[in-house]
This record gives structure tokens, C-alpha cells and sequence, in this order.
């Protein structure tokens, strides 16, 4: 047996995959531990369901990089501070190096009144209970016939895209704090919701913001123009739902009646000119919404009970990293100790959370695993304690799903797809993917 550099990835996202891939490329024995027990993450569980073509390329490439020898599959287990296993139970198993990529688990709420209604989400969950991801496929979801998004992201339109094409609600309404300018979303996105906009109140909304955008150099004809330009392409209309902006409007509170949510209360805002930056400020004008359900996407935070130090919601990174890649610090850091978190490492939106596509998270996965490498270099190969990792994983209270077990899962949603006629099939609870695995325990 080869003495080989033992390392452990928390997290089988994109950048946990392929940052694994690079480790083991380089000769390092990869232990991935995964909460979930598919691989893929958000392009399993967050990019929409009908994108089938990238979905399925994405997982062929996960399917590859798993069949590398040097990378084991531990599904099913979750890593942190209440997690199965702790990041102080990986160090004194003996891993070398911890690679987290566990993404960006945390809720970024903004603290108002009324966020505990019924009818008022997080979009993470919404895209995870539509992605089947269990526990949220298991639960239940409020999309009343009126439904406001925060936020002007892609995981807006995503969101707007279900709410109109599946559930098919009355009117899809998306509030934006600033100015329609700036909008972060890909024009193209709009293909697939397009059909439903308003256009009479969209034209409406720019003419009642235009003093206010225009007063700070922005042009929003040019943005109502870059919009509708997604048109000739529009994704063929299959609901009545309304879809609208409400821009320079931001959340104040939640109104409801027996615990239900009835009313969003908007704050109405102006843009300001200042230091080389525009910035959203309250006027005091305030306006409600009816609507029944809310749903915030407003961007993601880190697990704030994984067990890392954490500042500004990201897991906080060395001022001064020993193994720069890109000019960029993966190092975990402990500021109250004032030193880095030796051997734990952040890649992806685990570095950085919310912060791009597939393709980012990739990148970013694979230069935290060339930090690792890199730091791995100061220190000998020492697998000795591989033996003991593998008896406490099987010890683990409850059935841990590995890279075998991955393939039967898959062929037998395979064969369900191909049986219902369906393009694709998901179990959607852990007790079904488990038990077509043959790893079901009755409790
Ligand atoms: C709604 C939505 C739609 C998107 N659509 C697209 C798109 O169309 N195209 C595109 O290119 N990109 C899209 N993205 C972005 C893309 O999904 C992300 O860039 C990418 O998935 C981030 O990769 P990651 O590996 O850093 O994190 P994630 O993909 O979040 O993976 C994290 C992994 O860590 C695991 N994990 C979490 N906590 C723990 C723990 N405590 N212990 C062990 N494991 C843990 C999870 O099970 C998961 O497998 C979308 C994102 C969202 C939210």
C-alpha cells in the first residue's frame, strides 16, 4: 500500500467535485463527505429543474470524477458542530487537510416583522422543495394566488418561472430596492417568463421611476429595451399568472391574519449619487401589497453552525494567505486567535457565498484544492490513520451512502423515468432513494 496525503472535502457540490478531482489528480487519497445523499449540490438541487440537457451533462462529469480510485464517496453524512461528524472529529481521524465546500447553507433574513408568517420563505427552499431536495420536498409550501419575490437576481427569475409555469398563480409581483438599471439578471432568463410580463405596467413602473433614475445618470428605456428583447425567443405562455416589477421598493414588514400571511409593507425608495456609488434610501413613503406568499431571494449566507469563524456572513478567510491562488486566500482564519485554521480550507460558495455560476464554483473549487496542495507540500503523505476513518464511518448511526450505492440509485430512477414516460424521475424523500439502494432502516 502506497502512503498516500489523506484529505478530506466537505461538501460534493461543484466545487467539492472538482476540487476533489484535482487533489486525487495530484495523488491525494480523497475522502468526500456529503450532506446530501446525491452528488451535485445546487446543479443537482438548485439549477431548475427542466434545464434536462445541462443537468445532465453536469452530472456526467460528476459521474466521471467519481469513478477516479483515489476519491471515496461518503453521502448521507453531514459535517459541522451538529453535523455526524465534527471538523475536530476529521482532524483527529488524522485527514491531513479539510477542504470545506459545503456551499452556502445559511438564511440571509433581514430581520423584519412578520418573517415568521406562514406564506413567507427563503428562495433556497422554495428551489430546493421544486428540485426535490429532502426535507424541503417533504414540506409544505403557501404559493398564494398573489406572490411577491425580493430580489432581482437569476434566482428571482427562477422563482417567478416556477410560481408562473407550474404552480400558475394569479400575479407574480417582483420587488426591486433599486431602479430597473440595475437589475442583476441575465436578459436571456427572461425567455422563460417573458410571455407572462406586463408590459403596460412595466412601461407604467418606468415612467413613475424615471425622475428618480434619471437624476442619477441611469437609463431605464435602454433596460425596458434589453428586457424585451428576450421576446422572439419567449417561452410559450402556458398560465394566465400577471408578472410586474415594483421597482425602488424595499420590504419593511409582513402583515397577517391567524398566522397567515395577507400583506407585504414596501418602503418606497430613491437612488443617491455618492463616493462613485448608487445607493437605495427609504423615503418614508409607504405602500402595501396584498399578497399570501413572499419569498426572499436575496442571496445566501454560510452555515452559521458549521463551526468556523465567521464575519460578514462568509466563513472568515486569511488577511494574509500562505498559498494565494488568483491573489485570492482560501486559508480558514480565526480571528479571535489572530492565525489561520491549520489545514481548513474554503473554496467555492463556501469562500464566497451566492457568488456565480457552475463554471465559478468549479474554478474556485479547483484553485482552493491547489491552496491545499500546495500546503500539503510542507508536510510528508501520512495515511496511516485511513483504517481507523473508514471503521468510524461504518460505525456512523445510520446508512452511508457510497459511490456504488450512487450507481444504483441512479439506474433505478432511470428505469422509473423511462417506465412513467417521463424525461426524468427523482425520489423525493431519503427513505425512497435509500431503499432503492437497499440502505433503508426502518426506524
Ligand atoms: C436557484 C439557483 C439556480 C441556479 N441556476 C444555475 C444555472 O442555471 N446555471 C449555472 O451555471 N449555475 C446556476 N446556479 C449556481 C450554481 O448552482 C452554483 O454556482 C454552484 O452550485 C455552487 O457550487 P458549490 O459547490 O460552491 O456549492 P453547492 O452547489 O451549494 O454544494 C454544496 C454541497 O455541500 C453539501 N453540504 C452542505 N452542508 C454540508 C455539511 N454540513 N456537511 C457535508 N456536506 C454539506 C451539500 O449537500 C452540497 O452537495 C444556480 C444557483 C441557484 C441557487
Amino acid at each position: 500500500m502506497t502512503n498516500e496525503y489523506l484529505v478530506a472535502v466537505v461538501g460534493a457540490g461543484p466545487a467539492g467535485l472538482f476540487g476533489a478531482r484535482e487533489l486525487a489528480n495530484q495523488g491525494a487519497h480523497v475522502m468526500l463527505f456529503n450532506r446530501d445523499i446525491k452528488p451535485g449540490g445546487l446543479a443537482e438541487y438548485g439549477i431548475y429543474p427542466t434545464k434536462y440537457m445541462m443537468k445532465a451533462g453536469l452530472r456526467k462529469q460528476f459521474r466521471q470524477i467519481l469513478e477516479s480510485p483515489n476519491i471515496d464517496y461518503y453521502g448521507n453524512i453531514s459535517i459541522g458542530a451538529q453535523g455526524d461528524l465534527s471538523l475536530d472529529d476529521l482532524r483527529a481521524l488524522g485527514f491531513q487537510a479539510i477542504l470545506v465546500t459545503a456551499g452556502a447553507q445559511g438564511a440571509k433574513w433581514l430581520g423584519l416583522p412578520g418573517e415568521d408568517l406562514e406564506g413567507v420563505y427563503q428562495a433556497k427552499d422554495v428551489v430546493y422543495f421544486y428540485n426535490k431536495l429532502p426535507p424541503n420536498s417533504q414540506q409544505h409550501y403557501r404559493f398564494g394566488a398573489r406572490c411577491a419575490i425580493v430580489g432581482a437576481g437569476n434566482v428571482m427569475v427562477d422563482i417567478a418561472r416556477y410560481l408562473i409555469r407550474q404552480e400558475r398563480v394569479d400575479e407574480v409581483i417582483a420587488v426591486v430596492r433599486r431602479g430597473p438599471a440595475e437589475v442583476k439578471f441575465d436578459k436571456k432568463e427572461m425567455e422563460y417568463v417573458i410571455a407572462n410580463l406586463d408590459q403596460d405596467a412595466l412601461d407604467r413602473e418606468i415612467a413613475r421611476v424615471r425622475p428618480i433614475t434619471e437624476a442619477v445618470n441611469q437609463d431605464p428605456k435602454a433596460v425596458r429595451a434589453a428586457m424585451l428583447e428576450a421576446l422572439p425567443k419567449a417561452y410559450e405562455k402556458v398560465s394566465d399568472t400577471r408578472f410586474r416589477f415594483e421597482f425602488l421598493s424595499s420590504p419593511v414588514q409582513m402583515l397577517g391574519e391567524n398566522g397567515l400571511l395577507t400583506q407585504l409593507e414596501v418602503e418606497d425608495t430613491t437612488l443617491i449619487f455618492k463616493d462613485g456609488d448608487t445607493k437605495a434610501r427609504g423615503t418614508g413613503v409607504k405602500r402595501l401589497l396584498d399578497v399570501e406568499t413572499v419569498i426572499f431571494a436575496i442571496g445566501d449566507k454560510v452555515d452559521e453552525t458549521f463551526g468556523l469563524p465567521i464575519e460578514w456572513n462568509e466563513f472568515v478567510k486569511s488577511p494574509a494567505p500562505k498559498y494565494p491562488v488568483d491573489g485570492l486566500s482560501y486559508e480558514a482564519f480565526d480571528p479571535q486567535a489572530g492565525k489561520p485554521i491549520e489545514g481548513v480550507f474554503v473554496g467555492g460558495w463556501s469562500r464566497k457565498a451566492s457568488d456565480g455560476l457552475v463554471g465559478y464554483a468549479r474554478k474556485d473549487g479547483i484553485n482552493a484544492a491547489r491552496a491545499v496542495w500546495e500546503y500539503l507540500q510542507t508536510k510528508g503523505p501520512d495515511d496511516s490513520t485511513l483504517g481507523t476513518i473508514l471503521a468510524r464511518v461504518k460505525e456512523l448511526p445510520k446508512p452511508v451512502v457510497t459511490k456504488d450505492d450512487i450507481k444504483k440509485l441512479e439506474a433505478v430512477e432511470a428505469e422509473e423515468a423511462q417506465k412513467r414516460g417521463l424525461e426524468e424521475f427523482k425520489f423525493s424523500s431519503n427513505e425512497d432513494m435509500l431503499r432503492a439502494m437497499g440502505l433503508f432502516i426502518a426506524a
